[in-house]
């Protein structure tokens, strides 16, 4: 199948000393709310350098550390260039190279013996290895869904704060993160932005210039909490106390606006006790205990941001999926994200609240993967985060049909599910039967039966929305496939020839797959042209209410969760493994980030592991005094479900009773063929049914040996 948009060059300021060289527009894939705009150059068909485009106000011209290594990664000597068999035991990470035309084969007559039996005994595991619309869930969904194999709850990351938008403003909406930058408080919510928001850390850096008081929630002291006024260091699931607190005292000295409480929002009084009397319960005092922060820190926190209002000045919050990673997390989002209401923050451009853009993007979801080839049938779903329960469990009335086929794309899940001692016994199932599309022999790909290369981002199309900002993208593909590597669509497409799928859309091409995301809604020759193409939206698009809600208000109250037997109002839950209530595993783990990771991806980029040079386990002095630990020392990490190992560094980067397991390591590159989500729980969230990665309680002994 071949592609028909045409690449066309662009102005080359390098062109009178490189004649042969030409620039080719592109977004970045990773899961990251930035997605900048690309530009790499091109000399004699090899990709030498990525850099970001200047043209694209949010990107600037400046990429973070590990895209502007793309080619490295592209180019890495341990890139799949052609298509893998497995030829040892399961999970040895032993392949032979095989045909294309003997791997699909093969792969098109396993799947067609067990569709027949029950197609929902194949199940589709993705998620954002590439946040590209086509390379993402096009061709896969039409696939999947023809076939009628198991839905997958895609849940890994966001969708506890996800349901909470829904629920309190409607969609995944908010502030255009351009703003920020006339912000006077910027209050950045679980979020390391200098590590995984960059771009939107240029703007906070302005504001801060135009004398923006910067504020950090975040239980760990992060680059971005160094560099920020104050630093609110609370413990992991605390964050809707912290918030029901700011509201008691905007309460207490009435820095509310009255106006837009009225006229804007659902909720806050009623008979039945609306938010205002479930915020008076929580005085400072109150939320200081269960945070771990003084009384005075979260006093002086409302202060701030109850002045803004009495000042008329634009109060910022960025809130990101950090904090949402715990037992309470939805509720926690959507007790942040009833903040602005109560001060009337949304009335000017630069106040409010951004966790994520991505509702605002008109994205063309059914032409893309065409539910209808469902034929009326409705599969199971089975939730991504327990996917190490969902591969070990056996076939049942409740569950139906055991899991006989897994095939992953744009995902590691052996590295990055939680529990993963779990995911890695139901992946090395003898019986199961599983193909991986990848880049690299990942820790998921040593358990496969066929691995399949598939293209980077500088080999293929796509189209991109972002979660971070309000632009769209296109990608253009500016070299040849490397290899036998072949784009997702495409392996997805020939996937279906080889299984008779015969309906015209399999025969789409990357083309109309990318005209198709956005339809009409976004114009496609500026896409084209440009590389992006703005939404258009209001500056300030809740100035006036006009909340995507039903009721068209802010809803504090949800009557969509009461009806579902859910507390309608926010309020604070608390972890399922909670600080403090465990003798045996006394401290918090949370596992932010590596700076120079992306989840699992670039841990094999060599340059960027020597960086990080191998798994950290940052510990407070206190805590680390007390167990004989110092730097450098080698610690091992447990609790009931498993153990792993790491160096230790004490660190006033962690605050005392919490651990910060740094990640996301591939387990082959760990220091014992382990990683962190070794230790993290397969329990969920209160909304959007995520994963608690945050929500997790271990102990840490120094080992016999030191390093
Ligand atoms: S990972 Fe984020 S900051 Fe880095 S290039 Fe991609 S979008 Fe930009």
């Amino acid at each position: 199948m071949s592609n028909t948009i045409s690449i066309s060059p662009i102005a080359n300021p390098d062109a009178g000393a490189k004649p042969a060289a030409h620039q080719v527009l592109g977004a970045c894939p990773h899961d990251c709310p930035d997605t900048c705009s690309l530009l790499t150059t091109v000399e004699g068909g090899v990709a030498t350098r990525v850099q970001g485009n200047p043209e694209h106000p949010h990107t600037g011209g400046v990429l973070c550390n590990k895209v502007s290594r793309y080619t490295e990664r592209t180019y890495h000597p341990e890139r799949l260039l052609r298509p893998l068999k497995r030829s040892g035991p399961k999970g040895s990470g032993q392949f032979e190279p095989v045909s294309w035309e003997s791997a699909l084969a093969d792969i098109a007559a396993r799947l067609k013996a067990i569709a027949a039996r029950d197609p929902e005994a194949i199940l589709p595991y993705s998620y954002a290895g590439t946040m590209g619309y086509v390379q993402g869930e096009s061709m896969a969904g039409r696939f999947f869904n023809r076939l009628g194999a198991s839905l997958l709850e895609r849940t890994i990351c966001s969708s506890a704060g996800g349901e909470a938008l829904v629920q309190t403003l409607g969609a995944k909406v908010g502030m255009r993160v351009e703003f920020f930058a006339e912000s006077k408080l910027i209050i950045i919510w679980g979020s390391n932005s200098i590590g995984s928001n960059l771009h939107f850390w240029r703007y906070a850096q302005q504001a801060k210039r135009d004398g923006a008081k910067l504020i950090c929630i975040d239980p760990r002291k992060s680059e971005t909490a160094e560099k920020c006024h104050e630093h609110i260091a609370l413990l992991p699931g605390t964050d809707a106390a912290l918030a029901l607190a700011l509201m008691h005292e905007l309460i207490n000295h009435d820095w509310l606006d009255h106006d837009y409480i009225a006229r804007h929002t659902l909720g806050w009084e009623s008979p039945d006790g609306g938010l205002r009397e479930r915020a008076l319960q929580w005085s400072p005092e109150r939320a200081a205990a269960v945070c771990g922060v003084p009384a005075e820190q979260i006093r002086s926190l409302a202060r701030d941001y109850g002045e803004c209002m009495l000042k008329q000045q634009p109060a910022a919050i960025r809130l990101n999926y950090g904090m949402q990673r715990v037992h309470g997390g939805g509720n926690a989002a959507r007790a942040v994200a009833c903040l602005p209401a109560l001060t009337g923050a949304w009335r000017h451009r630069a106040g409010g609240v951004l966790l994520s853009s991505s509702g605002q993007f008109p994205v063309d979801k059914a032409a893309l993967q065409k539910p209808e080839l469902l034929g009326g049938r409705q599969p199971r779903t089975i939730n991504m985060s327990t996917i190490g329960n969902a591969l070990l469990e056996p076939a049942s009335l409740r569950f139906g049909p055991q899991v006989e086929a897994v095939i992953v794309y744009n995902s590691n899940p052996v590295a990055v599910a939680p529990e993963s001692g779990k995911v890695v016994q139901g992946f090395a199932r003898e019986d199961l039967f599983t193909v991986v599309l990848e880049h690299f022999q990942t820790d998921t790909a040593d358990y496969a039966d066929y691995i399949l290369p598939a293209t980077t981002q500088l080999e293929h199309w796509d189209v991109h929305g972002s979660y971070g900002h309000t632009d769209a993208l296109l990608n253009r593909p500016a070299i040849a496939p490397l290899g036998q590597a072949k784009p997702n669509t495409q392996i997805f497409r020939e996937l279906a020839a080889h299984m008779g799928l015969a309906e015209p859309c399999f025969s789409d091409s990357d083309e109309q797959l990318c005209r198709a995301v956005f339809g009409d809604k976004v114009d496609f020759q500026q896409l084209l042209d440009k590389g992006f193409a703005t939404l258009e939206l209001p500056d300030a698009p809740f100035a006036e209410g006009n909340f995507p809600t039903a009721s068209g208000r802010c809803e504090f109250f949800s009557a969509r969760l009461a009806a579902e037997g859910a507390d309608g109002l926010p309020g604070h839950v608390p972890n399922h493994e909670a600080a403090g209530t465990s003798d045996e595993f006394p401290l918090a783990m949370i596992s932010p980030p590596a700076r120079n990771f992306l989840n699992s991806s670039f841990v094999n980029v060599k340059s960027l592991r020597d960086i990080e040079a191998e798994p950290v386990l940052e510990i407070h002095a206190d805590d680390a005094a007390a167990r004989g630990i110092t730097t450098g020392a080698v610690v091992k990490v447990f609790n009931q479900r498993g153990e792993y190992r790491a160096k230790a560094e004490v660190s006033a980067r962690a605050r005392p009773g919490v651990v910060n397991g740094l990640g996301i390591w591939w387990r082959k590159l760990g220091l014992d063929g382990t990683n962190v989500n070794e230790l993290t729980s397969q329990h969920l969230t209160d909304m959007g049914r995520g994963p608690v990665f945050y929500d997790c309680l271990v102990q840490v002994q120094r080992e016999a040996q030191a390093a």
